[in-house]
């Protein structure tokens, strides 16, 4: 209870906006619902296999919702074989008009991404949302700073937040009032984060849909999760968000494991332990990064509230990591492991992972609270 305590009192308090309640599946997502985490596909649709098991590792990782790009008709096909399987709803992204949003409905997709401004022709758009009520499917509304209509360019410019803002509030209304559908969700997405941040907070202010959010074309691993956190940061910390997608040019797995850790480090959602390591310096004693590395890798599987920490050396290492439940100190050809500040054992290099791991098994078993069910 103690550690309970400690471990809640370090994050900032947020208040989240209270939005409507929306479902791709059997997912609900808005209201008091955990801020649900997504991703993208990106095999080839039409190459099942692959597709799926991307899909199912996406799932080990935590993912509750997955969305996969239906570029054409076989990609389309595929898809009656992926919703069967996959272990998670799946949603299809429509980028252009066309008949190939009807034929995903008729696969059995759970949710639909469509940018409206793209439909040329509005009695396609009325059908398809006619198509998507008929089968309770969730549509996303996407607007992209880079795919604005027309006539909202020519009256704001350039792709301003206002701008974005603009062409969602108004294919949002359009929707419940011609349709009174509200199986909705709303992106407004920009490369720029904080362009990204503005036209989320301005809608918030006008809407109480729930949000997807992200930064689009965030780049790789390093610049992309710079970029997510501070956006997603900030946006949580001001209580808008209800489903996310970190997106990254990277394995998707990672943009799974990155939104947890934003999550975690809001105290917003927690799925497995968070691994604390030392930088090392010239004290270190141990070859720390591939431990770290196996450390975080088995804490992964462990669905647990519980902060782990791997140290460089044992004269500093334990009392630096005080406030860890357990870690590791690593020494010459020895380690420790500590428990709660105190060394609990010192135990041969070789032998340290194994000993740490069942270390913290013991600590759970002691601990049953600690589980996240
Ligand atoms: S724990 Fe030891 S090795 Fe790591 S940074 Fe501190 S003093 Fe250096």
């Amino acid at each position: 209870m103690g550690n309970m305590r400690r471990l809640v009192a370090y994050y900032p308090k947020v208040k989240r906006k209270k939005t409507r309640v929306v479902y791709v599946g059997q997912v609900a997502i808005g209201g008091e619902n955990p801020i649900r985490v997504q991703s993208m596909t990106s095999t080839p649709t039409w190459q099942i296999k692959e597709t799926l098991s991307q899909i199912e590792r996406l799932y080990q990782a935590g993912c509750e919702l997955v969305r996969v790009a239906i570029p054409d008709e076989k990609s389309v096909l595929a898809l009656k074989e992926i919703v069967k399987e996959s272990p998670i709803p799946v949603i299809a992204d429509l980028h252009f008009a066309g008949t190939l949003g009807f034929k995903a409905l008729e696969q059995g997709v759970q949710g639909l991404r469509i940018n409206p401004g793209t439909f040329k022709d509005r009695s396609k758009l009325d059908d398809l949302i006619r198509a998507c009520k008929e089968r309770r499917v969730c549509v996303r509304i996407g607007i992209n700073a880079g795919s604005l209509e027309p006539e909202i360019l020519e009256r704001f410019k350039y792709p301003s937040p206002s701008a974005m803002v603009e062409s969602a509030v108004r294919w949002v209304e359009y929707i419940v009032e011609k349709h009174d559908y509200y199986n909705l969700k709303v992106s407004l997405k920009s490369s720029n984060w904080w362009h990204t941040v503005k036209a989320y907070q301005l809608f918030a202010r006008r809407s109480d849909f729930p949000l997807h959010v992200g930064v689009t074309e965030a780049g790789g691993l390093i610049p992309g999760t710079v970029k997510n956190t501070l956006a997603l940061g900030y946006l949580f910390l001001k209580g808008i968000g209800d489903t996310i997608r970190v997106s990254l040019t990277a394995d998707p797995v990672e943009e799974v494991y990155v939104a947890y850790e934003i999550l975690r480090n809001l105290g917003l959602r927690t799925l497995y332990p968070e691994v604390i390591a030392c930088p090392t310096c010239g004290r270190c004693e141990i070859d720390l990064m591939p431990l770290y590395q196996k450390v975080v890798e088995w804490a992964r599987n462990i669905k647990a509230n519980l902060k782990l920490a791997v140290m460089g050396c044992v004269v500093n290492g334990p009392g630096e990591a005080r406030l860890a439940d357990l870690g590791i100190a690593g020494g010459k050809g020895v380690g420790i492991i500590f428990r709660e500040g105190k060394i609990i054992k010192k135990v041969k290099e070789e032998d340290l992972l194994k000993a740490f791991f069942e270390e913290v098994e013991r600590f759970l078993q002691d601990h049953p609270e600690r589980f996240i069910t």
